[in-house]
């Protein structure tokens, strides 16, 4: 499949048109940022590893029922994806306080939950992404009620397997932010990427984080901690073939 003009490129990625209407392109790149663009760097392979582990977990999740963008990888950073016309809302699910729930709160990371929690952000880089509520985000014309429900049944669900998987791997999936989008038909899938950029994971024995927390708080090792979070990966997937 030729790479055709590009649509957009973004804080991450590159997405591409194609000679199919339906398909589209996505390049990874190296680049991170973090707090909104403030915060700008390099980490080295990221873009390889993010391809190479959000693929894997979307074919993990299709083969559970989930439907994702997901076609084929083309190469090391490009993926064939279906078009789809993006949700404007971050869905968040946690599992152990971190990040802006933990400042928010006023309480200490690392508090493990009953019941894993569900928040939304209104997908909008001049407002900076802010916290929005299922009655706001309807009044917005965002997505129709049904939408959201099937969103956060979805995200639950892809919890649930995610959390299962990376616990074999000896990680803990404390939080995430999925995207999801419309088909042409409408129905919902999940799309956008699922990789270190996108969820806490750590270390299940040491607490270790293996995620872009290391780039956005100047933990250091942050090539190193991608490098071992993939090893981990496809040491898993290697061992269930
Ligand atoms: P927090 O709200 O604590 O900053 O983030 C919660 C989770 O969602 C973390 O796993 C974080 O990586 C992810 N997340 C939230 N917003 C964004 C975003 O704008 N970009 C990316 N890449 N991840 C986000």
């Amino acid at each position: 499949m030729e790479k055709g003009s590009q649509l957009y490129e973004g804080k991450a990625k590159k997405v591409f048109e194609t000679e199919d209407p339906e398909l589209l392109i996505i390049s990874y790149k190296d680049d991170a940022t973090a707090f909104n663009g403030l915060k700008r760097g390099t980490i080295e392979g990221k873009g390889v590893i993010n391809n190479r582990m959000s693929n894997a977990l979307m074919q993990l999740l299709q083969k559970e029922g989930v439907p994702t963008h997901f076609v084929k990888e083309l190469s090391d950073r490009e993926t064939l994806v279906k078009r789809v016309k993006i949700v404007p809302l971050e869905v968040i699910i946690r599992n152990i306080s971190a990040g802006s729930f933990a400042k928010r709160y006023g309480v200490e990371e690392g508090i493990v939950f009953d019941e894993p929690t569900i928040e939304f952000s209104y997908k909008n880089d001049a407002l900076e992404d802010p916290l929005i509520n299922e009655y706001h985000a309807l009044a917005l014309g965002l997505a129709t009620r049904e939408e959201i429900e099937t969103i956060k049944s979805c995200a639950f669900r892809i919890n649930e397997i995610l959390k299962s998987f990376w616990s074999s791997c000896g990680v803990t999936l404390v939080d995430f932010k999925l995207e999801f989008g419309r088909l042409p038909g409408c129905s919902i899938v999940l799309a956008d990427e699922i990789s270190p950029d996108t969820c806490r994971l750590w270390d299940s024995k040491t607490g270790e984080k293996l995620d872009k927390d290391r780039f956005r708080r100047d933990l250091g090792g942050v090539e190193d901690a991608y490098r071992e979070i993939m090893s981990r990966l496809e040491q898993k997937l290697e061992a269930v073939k």
